[in-house]
């Protein structure tokens, strides 16, 4: 199963990958995550990175493409992979299926997790105080929200104008939630 999970920060993505990683035995490819490892290993790339990360703005689009087409080679990722995080734009968006199309890897599915806004800003505050992400600031959230709106949103509508998005209800239980993003996932998922 090669899938994208799509939604605002704080929707859930992450948690929902951990989860759905186990039952679809491929990997959780999370952007944020291999910058964050690049950040915190001090390499020349994360240093670049950084200070884009902790103004809540987008790293550039070759950095993380780049990290991506390393992760997306990797021998686990033959099977499939859940992509958290990527893409952010519509240029990512066309990169990434170039890229899948040379690894002979089409997207199958792009899943939205939909959370109203409100309930973002409280979940975001309590990831703040618990895992105390820099980027986790009130200003630097309001930021990420709106990067998300003005950048990431047209990706949902490109995956649906093409007929690969599935919309799920990301608020309630976490399995719940899972239940539903798993009975959103095409046929091929039973395989
Ligand atoms: P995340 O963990 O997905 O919320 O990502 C945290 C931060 O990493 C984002 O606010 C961006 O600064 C950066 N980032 C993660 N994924 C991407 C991406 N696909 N393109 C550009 N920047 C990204």
């Amino acid at each position: 199963m090669r899938l994208v999970l799509l939604g605002a920060p704080g929707s859930g993505k992450g948690t929902q990958a951990e989860r759905l990683k186990k039952e679809l035995d491929v990997p959780h490819v999370s952007t944020g995550d291999l910058l964050r490892a690049a950040v915190k290993a001090g390499t020349p790339l994360g240093l670049k990175a950084k200070a884009v990360m902790d103004a809540g703005r987008l790293v550039s689009d070759d950095i993380v493409l780049g990290m991506l087409e390393e992760r997306l080679t990797q021998p686990d990722a033959a099977r499939g992979f859940i992509l958290d995080g990527y893409p952010r734009n519509l240029a990512q968006c066309t990169a990434l299926e170039a890229l899948l199309a040379k690894l002979g890897q089409p997207l199958d599915v792009a899943i939205k997790l939909d959370v109203p806004s409100e309930l973002i800003v409280e979940r975001i505050a309590g990831r703040a105080a618990k895992e105390g992400r820099v980027d986790d600031t009130p200003e630097t959230v309001r930021e990420r929200l709106r990067v998300y709106a003005e950048q990431t949103e047209p990706v949902a509508s490109h995956f649906e104008k093409i007929g690969k998005l599935r919309c799920v209800d990301g608020v309630g239980e976490l399995e719940e939630v899972s239940r539903r993003v798993l009975a959103a996932l095409p046929a091929i998922a039973a395989a």
